[in-house]
């Protein structure tokens, strides 16, 4: 049974869904007003290894949310900016945020609800509403807020110290004008300028908090939700919010288990603008390496470290799938008839060992590992000539069926299958090059194949003329 680290708790607990065989899990998703970098897809790639494991290891059905929050005011202030429509700017990053998903092999969630749509509106006011009626807001200047003070569990996820909150130091900063500085923002009052709706609770635009809250009961049913999950920094203020909020209304639970992933580093630093250190996923293909690589190098180490991201890493990284994806084509090439019992019961314990780590909250490092060594093995029984045809597709098979949960393997089938230059534009490039050492222009043909090396695209002179194949 998978054990899974609670942060409620602070240990680790036997995870089973409370209904039926459905999770139900709800991950704090990205705000949509730029593009999401890689410190961000180490929590969306972690989450989504929890939901693979969920669905895949242990045999649940998915019932998963996550959100865009498309209102704020680093979304607002950029539609202004580009003179768009916070629709239709916030459509454009969401769609960056699905390509890039959808490279680094993140699998699309049941629900992707946006924070703007009127049914989520719509839950966010009626939640504000039922946190009027059991005495937890107050207004202020036309916002409305959340009292703290009315709620004594507050703080329990983040095992908050109320003496020591009163100073300030620790709260959450807040334009607007509050009772006690520890209380948040529930709907805040319009401002010209800005977008504005009315869900009963004046003209205005949610707080941040609120959205999660409602749009997770709202999508996942009856709390409470088996999981929530996010980084690290949502634990305070946002997660303890949402759960304020949750609770408050509903007077029930709100998550049993809660799952954070820590933060990515770069070069043992913080990720930040002012170091240029923030790096996307269009940043690293262009320095020639594979999403594949990246999703692999987010699973080297437990989600629960913080990761270090490096170039070299990087290397390893592109090598250590190199090395599983040559092996894989190895298996393909044993012929010989017969199967050897060595080989089956090799096959059995990489599967429990597998098995085992993930099922130890999450252990892709010791589950990458256990997949290490049965390559090594297989690849000297292969050597020693003792593996048949049958123990290779049950080797191939065990292999495809970690790779499930991981989802690295057949992400890199599927870069070789389509390479990062269009096929026409690799042979037009070649034709180019071949044009351009016709007239003696070297400088000019060795840029082209430069430019495609860049790209991941090898260049090979022969004496059939030109091939090219990936990096
Ligand atoms: P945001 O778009 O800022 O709301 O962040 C989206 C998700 O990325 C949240 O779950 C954050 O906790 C997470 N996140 C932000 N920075 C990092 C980082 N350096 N490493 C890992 N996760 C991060
Ligand atoms: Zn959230």
């Amino acid at each position: 049974m998978l054990r899974l680290y609670n942060t409620l708790t602070r240990q680790e607990e036997p995870f089973t869904p409370a209904q039926d065989n459905t999770v139900r899990m709800y991950a704090c998703g990205p705000t949509v007003y730029a593009r999401a970098h890689i410190g961000n897809f180490r929590t969306f790639v972690c989450v989504d290894v929890l939901r693979r494991t969920l669905k895949y290891l242990c045999g649940h059905e998915m019932r998963m949310a996550v959100n865009y929050t498309d209102v704020d005011d680093k979304t607002i202030n950029g539609a202004l900016k580009t003179q768009q429509t916070l629709q239709a700017y916030t459509d454009h990053w969401i769609g960056v945020f699905r390509k890039d998903s959808d490279e680094l092999g993140v699998e699309l969630p049941e629900e992707t609800p946006r924070a703007t749509d009127e049914g989520n509106l719509r839950a966010m006011g009626d939640l504000i509403a039922s946190l009027g009626r059991n005495g937890h807001t107050y207004q202020r200047d036309g916002s409305t807020y959340f009292k703290i003070s009315t709620l004594p569990e507050y703080g329990r996820l983040a095992r908050l110290d109320h003496s020591g909150m009163r100073d300030g130091a620790r709260v959450d900063v807040d334009e607007y004008s509050k009772d006690d500085p520890r209380d948040f923002v529930l709907w805040k009052a319009s401002k010209p300028g800005e977008p504005t709706w009315d869900v009963g609770t004046g003209p205005g635009r949610p707080g941040w908090h609120i959205e999660c809250s409602a749009m997770a009961l709202r999508l996942l049913g009856e709390p409470p939700i088996d999981i929530h999950a996010g980084g690290i920094d949502l634990i305070f203020p946002h997660h303890e919010n949402e759960i304020a909020q949750s609770e408050g209304a509903t007077k029930k639970p709100f998550a049993r288990f809660w799952m954070h992933v820590d933060h990515l580093f770069v070069e043992s630093e913080k990720m930040s603008k002012s170091l240029g250190n923030v790096y996307t996923l269009e940043e690293i293909v262009a320095r020639g390496y594979r999403p594949s690589a990246l999703r692999y190098l987010l699973l080297s180490s437990h989600y629960r470290k913080q990761l270090n991201f490096t170039w070299a890493g990087m290397d390893q990284a592109e090598e250590s799938l190199r090395r599983i994806a040559d092996f894989l084509v190895r298996l393909e090439a044993v012929a010989s008839e017969g199967s050897y019992p060595a080989i089956v019961e090799r096959v059995s314990a990489a599967r429990d060992a597998f098995t085992a780590a993930m099922e130890s909250d999450l252990n892709t490092a010791a589950a990458l590992a256990a997949v290490f060594d049965l390559v090594r093995d297989i690849n000297a029984a292969i050597d020693a000539k003792q593996i048949g045809r049958a123990d290779a597709l049950a080797v191939a098979e065990a292999v495809h069926a970690c790779d499930r949960v991981l989802g690295v393997v057949a992400l890199r089938r599927a870069e070789d299958a389509r390479p990062p230059v269009p096929v026409e534009e690799i042979e037009q490039l070649i034709g180019d090059r071949k044009a351009a050492r016709a007239r003696r222009d070297f400088a000019a043909a060795d840029q082209i194949r430069q430019d495609l090396l860049a790209r991941g695209i090898v260049l090979e002179d022969g004496p059939a003329g030109t091939r090219w194949k990936r990096k």
